[in-house]
């Protein structure tokens, strides 16, 4: 499953959101491919149109895509440097696919702010700052190393110390790897570096409770997303502590509680769906009787991929693939319809995966 690291300066509601998160997370039994970790939470990935899909084919079960949240905590001043859990912090940055930087916009004289004032833009400041050092001191090492291996003549070396000169200039002005406008080969000469600041980031900007139906009324708010449209950021406001309280509800009475908060959708689900369109995630759905179920993949993921996302098997032996696509369906209203109407199309194995599509994999085993 895809990741996305919640980090953020100490007191400004990671833990509570993350215990939402937890709260509100997906019966591991589904989804015994994700990590059983307590700083790990598995949520399901809110999808109407599986809904649409269960009315349609009244499978015996329904699946939902999962994605995990991974709590990162400790990051503090200086933790480039090792302060507090320093380095061990940052490795685990390393390893996600996008962060959720989590930014205090709410007031409360109870609750300590390590700077003495709520201020999100310095709080966004004082974390991408180690982020941007700690990256650099990983260019700068490489850049060292490749120029000792350029002196064999090997051409490979001069493109990377190339680009990497370019990356280390913007990091010298305190802005992020992903600024810098790489080609495609540029990229891949950077992978193996897993730079921190290279990874799309998505600003949760956590209200307080009464201001959650008015957020984007909120100045601190206003300020985080001046700030992340110059950095081509999304931002989601959300109020952590009213996630709590939401996450402990079901059905009938957690859609009570949202219209009294003013709210068409919990914070959660709008946080879940930016950090998959920041991710660039389809999704594509297998539909049978015994199961209706969603399938996450990466944008231009051709057929055999896709089909490796269910089992490995069915990548190695694959043969062709039946499609539909889901508004056909939809319209059809049954599977045999839209087959005699000329929607179920065989596919092969250069077929690139749309968003929506309905699969059914023939593979070899
Ligand atoms: P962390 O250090 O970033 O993990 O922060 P916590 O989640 O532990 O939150 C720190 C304190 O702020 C706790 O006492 C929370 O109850 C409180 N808190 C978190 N979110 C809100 C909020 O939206 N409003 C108010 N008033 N307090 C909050």
């Amino acid at each position: 499953a895809l990741k996305a690291g919640i980090v953020g300066l100490p007191n400004v509601g990671k833990s509570t959101l993350f215990n939402a998160i937890t709260q509100a997370g997906a019966e591991s039994a589904n989804y015994p491919f994700c990590t059983i970790d307590p700083n790990v939470g598995v949520v399901e990935v809110p999808d109407e149109r599986l809904d649409k899909l269960t009315e349609l084919v009244v499978p015996n079960k329904t699946v939902p895509t999962a994605f995990e949240f991974i709590d990162i905590a400790g990051i503090v001043r200086g933790a480039s440097k090792g302060e507090g859990l320093g380095n061990k912090f940052l490795a685990h940055i390393r390893e996600v696919d996008a962060i959720v930087h989590v930014v205090r916009c709410f007031v409360d004289e109870n609750i300590t702010h390590v700077d003495g004032k709520v201020d999100p833009i310095s709080d966004i400041q004082t974390i991408n700052l180690e982020l941007v050092l700690a990256d650099l001191e990983s260019v700068e090492k490489r850049i060292d190393r490749s120029k000792k291996n350029m002196k064999g003549g090997n051409k490979q070396y001069a493109a990377e110390v190339e680009v990497l000169e370019k990356v280390k200039e913007a990091l010298y002005n305190d802005m992020p790897a992903r600024s810098v406008e790489l080609t495609d080969d540029e990229k891949v000469l950077l992978r193996d570096l897993h730079l921190l600041t290279m990874k799309p980031v998505l600003y949760a900007a956590n209200v307080s409770e009464d201001g959650v139906a008015n957020a984007d009324e909120n100045e601190y708010v206003i300020k985080v997303k001046e700030f992340a449209v110059a950095e081509n950021a999304e931002v989601v406001p959300i109020s952590a502590k009213v996630e709590a309280e939401i996450a402990e509800l079901e059905g009938e009475d957690k859609a009570m509680f949202l219209e009294e908060l003013g709210l068409e959708e919990s914070g959660l689900n709008r946080l879940i769906k930016a950090a998959y369109r920041l991710l660039g995630l389809y999704t594509y759905f297998t539909a049978g009787v015994q199961e209706v179920r969603a399938w996450t993949i990466r944008k231009g993921m051709k057929a055999p991929q896709a089909a490796g996302v269910i089992h490995t098997d069915f990548e190695r032996g694959f043969i062709r693939a039946e499609v539909v696509s889901y508004d056909d369906l939809v319209a059809a209203g049954s599977m045999n319809v839209a087959k005699e109407r000329g929607q179920l199309r065989l596919e092969g194995k250069e077929y690139i995966v749309k968003d929506g599509d309905v699969m059914h994999f023939r593979f070899n085993v």
